[in-house]
Order: structure tokens, then C-alpha cells, then sequence
């Protein structure tokens, strides 16, 4: 590389803005370290993107940094953690200072809006593969798992679905319809934090969408060993899909199209008043989609009709 890997670590990543007290030891040593408050438990996960798999080789670098953190503080968001850390393993190529420039404020744009301190990471070379692993903190037994949803219990969605998977169809060129918002939600995705904060003590189960609706519902189903009931009326789709599904009669594909980053999570009927009274609190658009159901099964109720629908969100019985 032409920056060293140690002049480039100082460069563009060892001076973060967040810091937490809770961080005896930063970038520069071994290891990190952290203290961790009783009564806390620390949340971890971790996601890579691989050029030519998660992002095409031309998407701007501010972009891909947001989104490299967007997709782990998404996971964090699904089971309530508040975010604290993260490691970033970075294996470039070659040593490209502007994009390693645009990379870096995109990645610490985010990081700063959600206090999330950059505490290591490492850096090689090789094909561009990006990892982050993020770690957030939620109160002891708090946090939102998949497992607790319960047959009469009310399946709620937060913003608009599949939204990036328009997006995606246009940058393969697969549609011809114009829709800038739609390929922002694919590059930009916003982790809905603020809103898994909002859902502990009241969501009975909780994911994040990244794999489309149909396969991460039924996460959710198997986990809590129960079914579901969805109803297309109540889908929340946004104008450009529904000129896409008028256009193609392509209407699984909301439901399969990945990387919407929303949260999906279900409530008792009990928690429904203020489940919605705090959504309305932040702001958040939301739609109650569907219902658990004891059969484990996922059903879509749509004109007229029940639609079995399989894990990746198609007819399960196709006549083709
Ligand atoms: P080691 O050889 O002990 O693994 P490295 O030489 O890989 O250490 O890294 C030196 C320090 O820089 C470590 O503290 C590591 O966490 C940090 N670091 C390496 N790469 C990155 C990166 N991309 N972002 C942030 N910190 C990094
Ligand atoms: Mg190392």
C-alpha cells in the first residue's frame, strides 16, 4: 500500500469522535477494552460485505462506510441494545486515500448520530471484503430476542417495504421506472435504534429485515414455534413498488427483496395502545400487517384469497 497499514489506521480511523468512559483502552494496543456496567448485558454481532456479492464495484465509498455500520446497528436495533462499540476489519486492494477519505465519513457520519465509538479493527490486503462488528448494551434480560411471539399476538412492520429491492431493480437495470428515494433506501439504509429502544417490555419478538420480509418472518415463526397471517392491504408499500407491481405483476417481490433494514416485531393486543402511542412518540411510521397464528404456516390474505407463501416469499404450492 502506499500509506503504510499503520499511517493509514491513523489516518483515517484512530481519532473517533465518541468516547465513552466505559473505554479503558482504545485503537493502538492488542486488544480494546471495556467496562461493563452490572446489571448490563453486552450485545454483539457482526456483518461483512463483499464487493460484487453485497455492493456493486461502482457504489460511492460515503455510501458503503454508512452502510457497513447501518447493517450491524440494524441487528443491534432488532433486540433493543442501545450502540456503544465497533471493530472494523477492512481488506482493500490497494491503498485508495479518496475512497478510503469518502469510506471513512460515511462510517463515522453514522457512528457520531448514534455514539458509536470505532475501538480497533484490522486492515490487510485482498479482494474488498469489509466487516464491522458492533457491540451495544441493554439492561439485563431486556433485550428482544426472536423467540416470543404467541398465537393472537399483532405483527407490526416499521416504514415502507421494499423499497430497496426497487432500488435494486433499477440499478440492474431491470426496470425502467425513475425512483431516486428507492435507490437511497438501498445505499443509505437508516437503522431503526431509536425504535428497538422504544419496543423493550413490549414486543413479544423482534428481527430486522435484511433478507425480506417472508424469509425473516418466518425467523421469527420458527424460533417462537407458532405461524402467521399477513394481509397485502395492509402492506406498507411505497409508490415506486406499486408502479412496479402494476407494471410486472411481480407481487412477491416486496415480500422476498432484501435489505430493508426495518424492524418487524410482534405484540401481545394488550401492549397495543402503548406500543403506538411511543411509535407516534418518535415519529416512526409503522403498519400492523398481520397476526400470529398457532398453525405454523405463514398465509398472506390477499383479494379475497390465502396465499401459502414459502421462506423465500413465494406460492408454496406453485401450478407452474
Ligand atoms: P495486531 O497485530 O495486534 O492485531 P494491528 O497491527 O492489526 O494489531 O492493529 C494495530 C491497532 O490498530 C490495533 O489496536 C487495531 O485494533 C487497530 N486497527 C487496525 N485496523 C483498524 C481499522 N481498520 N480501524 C480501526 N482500528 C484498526
Ligand atoms: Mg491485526
Amino acid at each position: 500500500m502506499a500509506l503504510g497499514e499503520f499511517e493509514l489506521i491513523r489516518r483515517f480511523f484512530a481519532e473517533p469522535k465518541v468516547k465513552h468512559p466505559s473505554t479503558v483502552l482504545s485503537v493502538g494496543d492488542d486488544c480494546a477494552l471495556l467496562q461493563i456496567e452490572q446489571g448490563q448485558d453486552l450485545v454483539v454481532t457482526t456483518d461483512t460485505m463483499v464487493e460484487g456479492v453485497h455492493f456493486l464495484p461502482d457504489v460511492d465509498p460515503e455510501n458503503l462506510g454508512h452502510k457497513l455500520l447501518a447493517v450491524n446497528l440494524s441487528d443491534l436495533a432488532a433486540m433493543g441494545a442501545e450502540p456503544r462499540w465497533a471493530t472494523l476489519a477492512l481488506t482493500l486492494p490497494h491503498c485508495d486515500e479518496a475512497w478510503l477519505q469518502g469510506f471513512a465519513r460515511g462510517f463515522f457520519g453514522l457512528a457520531e448520530r448514534y455514539g458509536v465509538e470505532l475501538i480497533g479493527g484490522d486492515t490487510t490486503r485482498g479482494p474488498l471484503t469489509l466487516t464491522v462488528q458492533a457491540m451495544g448494551l441493554v439492561e439485563r434480560d431486556r433485550a428482544l430476542r426472536r423467540s416470543g411471539a404467541l398465537p393472537g399476538d399483532l405483527i407490526y412492520l416499521t416504514g415502507e417495504l421494499g423499497a430497496a429491492g426497487m432500488g435494486l431493480k433499477i440499478l440492474q437495470g431491470k426496470t425502467a421506472i425513475e425512483d431516486p428515494t428507492a435507490i437511497r433506501h438501498l445505499e443509505r439504509p437508516e437503522p431503526r435504534v431509536d425504535i428497538g429502544l422504544k419496543l423493550r417490555g413490549l414486543a413479544s419478538s423482534c428481527i430486522d429485515v435484511s433478507d425480506g420480509l417472508a424469509a425473516d418472518l418466518w425467523h421469527i415463526l420458527e424460533a417462537s414455534g407458532v405461524g402467521a397471517t399477513l394481509d397485502w392491504e395492509q402492506l406498507p408499500l411505497p409508490d415506486g413498488v406499486r408502479r412496479y407491481l402494476a407494471e410486472t405483476g411481480d407481487w412477491s417481490m416486496p415480500l422476498s427483496a432484501g435489505d430493508d433494514y426495518e424492524l418487524c416485531f410482534t405484540v401481545p393486543p394488550a401492549n397495543r395502545d402503548e406500543l403506538e402511542a411511543r411509535l407516534r412518540s418518535v415519529a416512526c411510521p409503522y403498519a400492523r400487517i398481520g397476526r400470529i397464528e398457532p398453525q405454523a404456516r405463514l398465509m398472506l390474505f390477499k383479494d379475497g384469497r390465502s396465499i401459502e407463501l414459502s421462506r423465500n416469499g413465494y406460492q408454496h404450492f406453485s401450478n407452474d
